[in-house]
């Protein structure tokens, strides 16, 4: 069989920015992909427009990511958003810049970030082969010496890095051998977890209200009564619950709760942030007035969106036909309450096939974040998603999946 200075596992972009970045500084370079291409999940990252980057700081960039985040401080300052844009102009794909700072291909198109890291590779000259499932690490004594695939090839090398990422979206590749291989030679893995995912909750009025999409909102996440975290923007109710940018950014912790048995983990809505207590309270008794002998559902008209009218008055227990004026300071108070603090009991997260990213993974502890090599042991590398740092949505999962196969690759070199 013959052998390599460097073998990739995984062509998702940490590994193929790996691979060509090893293979430029020298290396003789093996990528083994178990699909038929490279870049399935990064050819439908973004709603298929492939958000890559964001344009915030380090410090701001860092702040988006679970608290391993910091691991990525070294590598960040080495091959950072700037330095992503640029190599994919070099590339052939201009890029520009959305709200939020969220940095896409210029053409829309995540098929032109595919290809254009498929160049990347051809030009590196990286020697890939498809259709090969890498199942085991080939180890002697605290060394990496090659990798077995499910049928039964080996293939030996100097160095070996692993880039098989989490779990999220099985179909694409992604089925979290990564984890096994990595945990079969020494590796601590925190338990990986969907994140980025809508939320199932018990109360059955939210399937009512299916398709209907709320801007300028507050999502709490409340447990035990306790308020863990509050969030700004825009959600959507589904078939199952919640989700939409607020709720899938709640989900990180929603997700740990529930696996951690908490029980009573609640997401409250504030459907008038922008109004205080006092304002909102005055606004509310001037419409009653104002009001007068409408009725109550026409009062509802004007503080809420129609799909929101049904729910509020079963809820409320106020008949839809009441007359204004016949609403009680009570009843006022609970409208109040309804506008403030509309609350969901959650069951449950949908599963980890539906969730944009994985949460959990390789100990970043027992890496180098300097090099992204393993301090157990020596010539393994991992990079991606594989390890246990995950953000939110902005581009932020991809320049840490890129930032951190480049440096895997820079580093095999200097073996
Ligand atoms: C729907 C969706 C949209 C997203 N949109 C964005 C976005 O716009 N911006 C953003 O920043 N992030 C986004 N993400 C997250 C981002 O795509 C991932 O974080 C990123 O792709 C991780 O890169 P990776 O190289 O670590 O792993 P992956 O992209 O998962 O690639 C891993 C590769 O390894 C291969 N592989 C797995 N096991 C083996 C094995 N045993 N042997 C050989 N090969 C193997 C797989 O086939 C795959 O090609 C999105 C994710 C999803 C699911």
């Amino acid at each position: 069989m013959e052998s390599y200075d460097c073998i990739v596992v995984g062509g998702g972009p940490s590994g193929m920015m790996a691979a060509g970045e090893a293979s430029i500084a020298g290396e003789k370079v093996l990528l083994l992909e178990r699909n038929l291409r490279l870049g399935v999940k990064l050819s439908i990252s973004g709603k298929g427009r492939c958000n890559i980057t964001n344009k915030g700081d380090i410090e701001s960039f860092i702040e988006n990511f679970n608290k391993e985040g910091r691991f990525l401080h070294s590598c960040f300052y080495r091959f950072f958003n700037e330095d992503l844009i640029g190599f994919f102009r070099d590339l052939g794909v201009e890029t520009k810049v959305e709200r939020g700072g969220r940095v896409f291909p210029a053409s829309d198109y995540a098929h032109s970030v595919v290809n254009a890291m498929k160049i990347f590779l051809f030009k590196s000259r990286v020697k890939i082969i498809f259709n090969k499932r890498v199942k085991e690490l080939l180890t002697k004594g605290s060394k990496v010496i090659g990798v077995k695939t499910f049928d039964l090839d080996y293939y030996y090398s100097n160095s070996v890095i692993v880039a098989t990422g989490g779990l999220s979206y099985p179909y694409t590749g992604s089925t979290g051998d990564g984890y096994e291989m990595l945990a079969r030679v020494g590796h601590k893995i925190i338990k990986p977890l969907p994140s980025l995912v809508g939320i199932e909750v018990k109360e059955s009025h939210a399937k009512d209200l299916q398709g209907l999409s709320l801007r300028n909102i507050k999502a709490s996440l409340i447990v035990n009564g306790r308020l863990i975290k509050s969030i700004f923007g825009e959600m959507i109710f589904t078939h199952f619950g919640l989700s939409g940018p607020i709720i899938l950014s709640l989900s990180r912790d929603v997700v740990k709760f529930i696996d951690s048995r908490e029980k009573d983990v609640v997401i409250s809505l504030n459907l008038k942030p922008a109004l205080d207590r006092e304002t909102l309270e005055n606004r509310l008794l001037r419409d009653i007035e104002n009001f007068g002998r409408k009725c109550y559902k026409n009062l509802l008209k004007n503080l809420l969106p129609n799909k929101l009218i049904p729910v509020f008055i079963r809820l409320s227990k106020i008949e839809g036909d009441k007359k204004t004026n016949q609403i009680t300071q009570a009843q006022r108070k609970l409208i109040y309450g309804l506008l403030t603090d509309f609350r969901f009991t959650v069951k449950g997260a949908r599963h980890i096939e539906e969730a944009i990213v994985t949460q959990g993974g390789v100990d970043t502890s027992e890496v180098n974040p300097k090099t992204m090599e393993s301090k157990l042991i020596k010539g393994l590398y991992i990079a991606g998603e594989l390890l246990d740092v995950d953000a939110l949505t902005g581009g932020y999962n991809l320049q840490a999946a890129f930032s951190t196969g480049y440096i895997a690759g820079k580093s095999v070199s200097v073996l």
